[in-house]
């Protein structure tokens, strides 16, 4: 069921603690952990606890979680002294998701420049 914890997914473990992760900031509804493989010194994936397949689904079901999630990436931001950063959610694996847990990837920490928008 949409919001119930997959067996499956690498993303509910960490959230249930079943796998580590370097977590940085944990609300009860959000988490903020450190991306095993970071693209840019500061890369860190914020998550809401309950399990929609990406974010646009969660905005849909939970609004509110949804919102805490961009309020965290923020402070996530904040806590690792950027001003500048990338919001990216990748949805569907044409776009480049492999995680089918909804999050936001935090990215900063070096000059971005380039963009697609
Ligand atoms: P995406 O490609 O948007 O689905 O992003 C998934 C991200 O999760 C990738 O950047 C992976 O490096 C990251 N990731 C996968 N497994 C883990 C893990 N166990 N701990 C931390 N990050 C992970």
């Amino acid at each position: 069921m949409a919001g119930e914890p997959q067996s499956d997914c690498v993303f509910c473990k960490i959230v249930a603690g079943e796998i580590p992760a370097t977590v940085l900031r944990r609300t009860e509804r959000v988490l903020a952990f450190r991306d095993i493989a970071p693209k840019a010194p500061v890369h860190v994936l914020v998550i809401p606890h309950v399990h929609y397949p990406n974010a646009a689904a969660l905005g849909a079901a939970e609004p509110e979680v949804a919102g805490e999630l961009l309020a965290e990436a923020g402070a996530v931001a904040r806590d690792e002294g950027i001003e500048d950063y990338r919001l990216i959610f990748n949805t569907g694996a044409g776009a480049g998701q492999t995680v089918f847990h909804a999050h936001v990837h935090v990215l900063g920490g070096m000059p971005m420049n380039e963009s697609m928008v």
